[in-house]
């Protein structure tokens, strides 16, 4: 067996590194941090490749001298935390002393920095953890590091980087996190040599918040302000009315460090639940501030993660405060979004003749719970007379890109034999009776899952019918959602939604699919940008992007018909097993359930 040895240096900080430094976006995350810690003023990041042959980040901070910047490569030098006792009370973002030179032992680094008042400034370049050379450089006060050829050295690390959209994804992400924590620090995002976004300094988060995601998104947004017993929580949260398709644009600070934390996420989706139709996510800006002995930000170097001492009273804190502030906003009208049909008189839930100017409730108001706009989708009950019946391709078969059969050519008749249709029941839900018991079928989830092959079927034959649109449609975006959809127009081009560039960060929706209702485009196209957010739509990888957005797109093409008839509840039965996946909606939801004769034979105790 081998004498056991103290491992080199190198050795120790490339293992660190591992920890430390997963991907490019961390590198990001470590430097720049280090310049919020040095005081910086203005902070500017560039890289390219997705981060991995190249990324800068220079800031007007403190600087270091010579002795300095060579200690801080090493391993556990930091001038930030001093004690054990301190690591409660973080001040800093940085408190280990390992980011530098686990950084350094995985790339070619670069250090340039000089102290305001210095004569000159220090030039310090490692490779692999090899110094290669200390000297004099003039160069501003502040610090410029730079990063290349991140993992060269380690293919195993390399290998596990993901493509170049998604490893910048992160590094947006990163930046735009850190901006929101720090609106007084002016900001610079240069991906090959495109700015991405570019930020003053702000005075307010509202101000950054309009600076990173757009004019028209800061108009959404409520201010949070609330303190209670130990606990503060401050931020911007969105009117009920916002909603996204995911979780990005919920940003959680805990101390003004970004987190990751199911409390949080969950209490802040928790206060919007009778808000927001399933499967929709808030818009949360929201910083927490409690005693950093509360709080544990040691989990894991590279992650966000926090834990709470007391989760329950954080949970339970951050409740109170958004719904109070929700609250607020919604008092004083429970006005329901307006439909544009006639005939609502003949709804059950309005009780007087129907005047234009008059609310309309679909339930009267439980006290304490926050009146908001519904979706008339979820919750306006239909009825035959108040859908309105010209405006859209309510079942699938009607529509014009998609000719259904009629129920005569379905497809396998005979697996029908002996069905029949009871009714509808709750509007969403359609009831059969078949030879083997009762069935119940979501006719939801049933719709998109037919549309979903439909769209998906269009898509590969590249025969998308789209419709012009009378008005184009302005829509403004946040500079890294323009910087996504600038590179994706042409491939939203191909799959029927045009959109065009005017302006910084504005654009024009053109045309959308024919099985998308103008009214959507807008919420579709943002819902597709977050796609975009996520990687699900990777153009290198056509197929799955395709299926990505004609998962999204089939959950927009469904309208739900108030009433159907027998014949047209089972065609739609007939549609739903002639798919591939008949048993769940591509959102993953299940289509339908049976009761089997025996299982109702069992429950009467026959
Ligand atoms: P930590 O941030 O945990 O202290 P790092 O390895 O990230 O450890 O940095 C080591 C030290 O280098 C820091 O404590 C700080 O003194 C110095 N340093 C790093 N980056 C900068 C910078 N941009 N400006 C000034 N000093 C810096
Ligand atoms: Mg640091």
């Amino acid at each position: 067996m081998p004498a056991i040895r103290i491992l080199s240096d190198r050795v120790a900080n490339q293992i660190a590194a591992g920890e430390v430094i997963e991907r490019p976006a961390a590198v990001v995350k470590e430097l720049v941090e280090n310049s919020l810690d040095a005081g910086a003023t203005r902070i500017g990041v560039e890289f390219r490749h997705g981060g991995r042959s190249y990324i800068r980040v220079e800031d007007n901070g403190a600087g270091m001298t010579k002795d300095d910047a060579l200690l801080s490569l090493e391993r556990h030098a930091t001038s930030k935390l001093v004690e054990t006792a301190d690591l409660d009370r973080l001040g800093t973002f940085g408190f280990r002393g390992e980011a530098l030179p686990s950084i350094a032992s995985v790339a070619h680094f670069e250090l340039h920095t000089r102290p305001a008042g210095a004569a000159a400034g220090t030039e310090v370049v490692v490779n692999g953890g090899k110094l290669v050379h200390v000297r004099e450089c003039g160069v501003a006060p502040g610090t410029c590091i730079t990063v290349s050829h991140l993992f060269n050295s380690v293919p195993a690390r390399r290998k596990f980087l993901k493509t170049d959209a998604t490893e910048s994804a992160h590094i947006i992400q990163t930046v735009r996190l850190y901006a929101l924590a720090c609106p007084q620090t002016a900001f610079t995002l240069v991906e090959d040599g495109r700015v991405l976004f570019q930020s003053p300094v702000c005075s307010t988060l509202a101000e950054r918040v309009g600076e990173i995601f757009g004019r028209s998104m800061a108009a959404d947004l409520l201010p949070v302000e609330i303190a209670e017993a130990g606990l503060q929580l401050s931020g911007l949260i969105g009117k009920p009315v916002v909603s996204r398709a995911t979780r990005h644009e919920m940003l959680m600070f805990v101390n003004r460090r970004p987190v990751d934390s199911r409390t949080l996420n969950y209490a802040v989706i928790e206060s919007y639940a009778t808000s927001l139709a399933r499967g929709r996510y808030p818009v949360a800006v929201l910083f927490l501030e409690l005693d950093p002995a509360a709080v544990d930000v040691n989990v894991h170097p590279a992650k966000r993660e926090v834990r709470f001492r007391s989760e329950g009273a954080v949970r339970g804190f951050v409740i109170r405060a958004v719904l109070h502030c929700l609250r607020e906003f919604g008092a004083p009208a429970p006005v329901v979004e307006s439909m544009n049909t006639k005939g609502r008189a003949a709804s059950p839930f309005a009780a007087a003749p129907y005047q234009p100017s008059q609310p309309f409730i679909t339930s009267p108001p439980a006290p304490g719970i926050m009146a908001q706009p519904f979706r008339p989708f979820t919750r306006i009950p239909f009825t035959a007379e108040t859908y309105p019946k010209s405006s859209s391709p309510i079942v699938p078969d009607s529509s014009p890109a998609a000719p259904a059969p009629p129920p005569s050519a379905l497809r396998n008749p005979a697996m029908l034999m002996g069905w029949r249709f009871l009714g509808t029941a709750h509007g969403d839900y359609a009831l059969f009776e078949a030879p083997g018991g009762i069935v119940v079928l979501d006719r939801r989830a049933a719709h998109e899952c037919v549309w979903f092959e439909r769209i998906r079927a269009q898509f590969a034959r590249r025969e998308v019918a789209s419709q012009r649109l009378l008005f184009a449609l302005p829509v403004e975006l946040d500079a890294i959602a323009s910087a996504l959809l600038t590179d994706r127009l042409a491939f939203l081009h191909r799959h029927g939604l045009e959109v065009a560039e005017f302006g910084r960060n504005f654009f024009r929706i053109e045309a959308v699919p024919v099985w998308l209702e103008p009214a959507d485009a807008e919420i579709f196209l943002r819902d597709v940008i977050g796609l975009m957010r996520e990687g699900r739509l990777d153009e290198n990888k056509t197929e799955l992007a395709r299926e990505e957005l004609a998962r999204l797109a089939a959950q927009k093409a469904v309208r739900l018909p108030p009433a159907v008839n027998e014949a047209e509840a089972l065609v739609l039965v007939a549609q739903l097993f002639a798919c591939a996946q008949p048993h769940t909606s591509p959102a993953g939801r299940p289509t339908h359930f049976e009761l089997s004769r025996g299982e109702l034979a069992r429950k009467f105790q026959r």
